[in-house]
């Protein structure tokens, strides 16, 4: 037995892991199946402890790859940093990063990932062409939007309950060059913040923005904003991109180090860091997508109780005031959020449970410090609900059943192609007990 987490490190449960280059062998007996464990909640956990989960990672083979259409097939633990490294320099990206490349093809599907580009290719689902799963009922099938759409649509951001992923085909898309040219610069206030992200993504493919969510008075959501695209060949150095190194964080942090003052700190030195005016250049690939993969274990920064990051989308568009009601909540909550991030999503794709829609998404990394957190995901939540905005599952750890089914019309739907496909729901994790309401045994 094992005790496995998500990045969040919170909770935890002890559970039965095995892992092998035959994904075929091991989803045979098991409840679950998890990649590299970089969803923060307990969508990567059993529903009991002591079930059995298949961890796909010793599974990464790329199994082909047609150079004239950009397809590429791959066993569900085939790493993202895997893909990055070899066909970065190649001229071939993925169309869809999340923002970190320790994830696994498996992972980026059953969450159906988005980046900073989502306002221009929408999901990583989008770009996925078949599936090949190991059902409930323990039959082998390849999966398309044409043979089962249903199947097809639902285990995009299906959170692993419709089935095993076993292979993964989807489209690369080519980049001129494997460098980004950027832009940033200071904004000052949430409005202006908003406003400044949507004209930004009229003219470019990746946007992205940090907020500064410890300020309570005065300048309250000022942030950075950063644009980018891929920079043409006459732009970019003529040399690939160089593996950067990465340091581990060695120890937990200390309780003490979470304190108000030292997230105002932090907040304070990195928008004072960028200074004011634009900031423009070309920036080394790494740098720009996965700016936290350079600290390993940076999870342990949040010490030993572990954090919890909360991920909504709210549609400002129908609501103006949500984004600041909920800025109000986190700002006056007793625990704090170190760094939040808020992005533009675009329309909404064809996973039956995916996360973006068309508005703003927020998302923060708060400390686990028991009741004082629930209070918060739940006040938090209530923002959400009010606004019809919804929670990012591979994220969550603390929301509660009730709020859940207030966010997500489409939750019945989803059910509906999981008692189609797994009548006895063999397939669970311990957040569909905790969020779907399935029974732990
Ligand atoms: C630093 C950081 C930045 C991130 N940035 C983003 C971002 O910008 N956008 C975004 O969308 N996400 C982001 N994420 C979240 C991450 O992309 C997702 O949680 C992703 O699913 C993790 O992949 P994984 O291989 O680690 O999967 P795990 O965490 O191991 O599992 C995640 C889910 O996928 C299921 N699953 C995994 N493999 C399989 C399989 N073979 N078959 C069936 N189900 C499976 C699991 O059951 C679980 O429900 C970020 C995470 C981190 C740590």
């Amino acid at each position: 037995m094992i005790e496995l987490s998500g990045w969040g490190r919170h909770p935890r449960v002890w559970a039965e892991e095995v892992k092998s280059e035959s994904l075929e062998r091991i989803t045979e007996a098991a409840s679950l199946s998890r990649g590299l464990g970089r969803s923060y909640g307990d969508s990567s956990l059993p529903a009991r402890e002591g079930a059995t989960v298949a961890n796909s990672t010793a599974a990464d083979r790329l199994i082909s790859f047609d150079e004239s259409t950009g397809l590429v097939r791959a066993e569900a633990g085939f790493p993202l940093f895997e893909l990055v490294r070899h066909f970065l320099p190649r001229g071939w990206f993925t169309p869809v990063t999340p923002g970190t490349q320790f994830v696994t093809v498996g992972g980026m599907v059953a969450s159906d990932v988005h980046g900073k580009n989502h306002h221009v290719e929408g999901c990583f689902g989008e770009h996925v062409t078949a599936l090949k799963m190991r059902l409930a009922d323990g039959r082998i099938v390849e999966v398309t939007d044409e043979s089962e759409p249903d199947l097809f649509r639902a285990t995009l951001g299906g959170m692993g309950l419709t089935g095993h992923i076993l292979e993964v085909s989807f489209r690369l898309q080519r980049v001129p060059s494997p460098w980004i040219y950027g832009e940033s610069e200071q904004v000052p206030n949430f409005e202006t913040l908003i406003e400044r992200l949507r004209e930004a993504s009229h003219d470019w493919p990746y946007t992205v923005s940090w907020v500064d969510s410890v300020r309570t008075h005065g300048d309250v959501g000022r942030g950075i904003l950063m644009k980018g695209r891929w920079a043409e060949p006459h732009e970019a150095p003529s040399h690939a991109p160089e593996i950067r190194r990465s340091v581990a964080v060695p120890f937990d942090f200390p309780r003490w180090a979470l304190a108000p003052w030292s997230m105002r700190l932090f907040n304070y030195a990195y928008f004072h860091k960028h200074g004011a005016g634009v900031h423009r250049g070309i920036e080394h690939p790494q740098d720009f997508f996965y700016p936290l993969d350079f600290v390993r274990q940076w999870n342990r920064v949040y010490g030993p109780d572990g954090f919890v990051q909360y991920q909504a989308v709210v549609p400002v568009a129908q609501d103006p005031g949500v984004a600041r009601r909920f800025f109000d909540v986190l700002t006056r909550a007793e625990v704090g959020s170190f760094l939040t991030v808020v992005k533009d999503c675009g329309p909404e794709g064809r996973g039956t449970l995916s996360f973006p829609r068309p508005g703003i998404s927020i998302a923060c990394d708060i400390p686990m410090r028991g009741d004082a957190t629930q209070r918060l995901v739940d006040a938090l939540n209530a923002v959400v609900v009010s606004a019809g905005g919804r929670i990012y599952l591979t994220k969550d750890s603390l929301t509660r059943r009730e709020d859940y089914e207030r966010m997500d019309p489409r939750l019945e739907r989803f059910r509906e192609v999981r008692r189609k496909w797994d009548p006895e729901m063999r397939i669970k994790s311990a957040q569909s007990v905790r969020v779907f309401g399935d029974s732990a045994e």
